[in-house]
């Protein structure tokens, strides 16, 4: 049970909705599933004076645009994961979504929105969004901003996001039709969460490596591949993207920085295997 007092808002506008972001600022929490908020409040580690429930605004749609999808910050991953247009243009973040353990408590009830503004260095989203050139669009009173992916992570559990802002959408450009991708991510068992993650896509010979949780921010690679690159030049490449800096390394009560360093390589080089394998 919630012990503290708090107002419970679900504006019918987004203007109402980024008004009460601007009084409120960061005594205002918005809620997307609330698979972490809510725990969060019930043990009092969040205490936020005012909660914003978005349900009323449509936030939950994915749409296409012209070379762009758009993914509403409150589409779930069962959401993602029904949809014709993810599986079509996106079949990445299709497949990261399968992979997001909890059942379908929370396959049902988390958003894709909800990961990205938690900013939890472990999660399966960030190096995905990264990986995919997404951006990220924030509402508040002085309009729409986006922001890249590279830019919205800003640590563990840190974003570019302004306590007087909302995210309303994900907007991710289209695959070419011959991308190849591939998805890895390392857990001690099925039901786990991920310890380091790799989102990786190949158009032509350019090749484009997220990895996740090495670092608190997901660190991008991208450099030419031969189509057809040996197992060696593979390799090469892997060990390229696994190159941690000791001062920025992610230690946590899963795995501490040595062991994410010895890992890093395989995480990356089985999610480029994939790629081979992929479409
Ligand atoms: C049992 C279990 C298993 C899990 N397994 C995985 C897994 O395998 N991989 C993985 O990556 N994650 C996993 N998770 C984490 C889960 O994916 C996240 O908790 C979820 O995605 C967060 O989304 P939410 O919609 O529930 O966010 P919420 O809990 O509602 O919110 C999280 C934070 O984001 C803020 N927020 C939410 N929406 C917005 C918005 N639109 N604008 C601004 N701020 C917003 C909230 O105020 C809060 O600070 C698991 C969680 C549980 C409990």
């Amino acid at each position: 049970m919630i012990q503290h007092r708090f107002e419970y808002r679900a504006p019918r506008t987004i203007n109402e909705a980024v008004g009460i972001l601007k009084d409120a600022g960061s005594d205002c929490a918005v809620l997307g599933g609330g698979t972490w908020l809510i725990p969060n409040m019930t043990f009092a580690a969040h205490r936020p004076k005012v909660v914003l429930d978005p349900k009323h605004l449509g936030l939950a749609s994915i749409s296409e645009l012209e070379d762009e999808v758009l993914v509403g910050a409150r589409a779930t991953y069962a959401d993602i994961l029904r949809s014709q247009l993810v599986s079509t243009h996106l079949p990445l973040l299709a497949s990261m979504a399968s992979g997001i353990t909890g059942g379908i408590s929370i396959t049902g009830q988390g958003t894709i929105g909800g990961s990205a503004c938690y900013g939890n260095p472990s999660s399966d989203v960030p190096a995905c969004l990264i990986a995919l050139r997404a951006r990220l669009r924030l509402r508040s009173t002085k309009g729409d901003r986006d922001v890249e992916a590279t830019d919205f992570f800003r640590g563990s559990f840190a974003t570019t996001r302004r306590p007087d802002e909302m995210l309303t959408a994900i907007i991710l450009p289209k695959a070419i039709h011959s991308a190849r991708w591939g998805y890895y991510k390392l857990k001690f068992s099925t039901g786990s969460w991920p310890i380091m993650t790799a989102a990786a896509i190949v158009e032509g010979d350019r090749a484009r490596v997220a990895l996740g949780a090495a670092t608190a921010i997901p660190i991008l690679s991208e450099a030419t591949l031969p189509t057809n690159a040996s197992a060696d030049e593979l390799g090469d490449f892997a060990r390229f993207c696994a190159i941690v800096s000791p001062h920025e390394e992610l230690a946590d009560e899963l795995a501490g920085p040595g062991y994410r360093r010895r890992v890093a390589h395989s995480i990356v080089l089985r999610a480029l295997e994939q790629c081979r394998g992929a479409r």
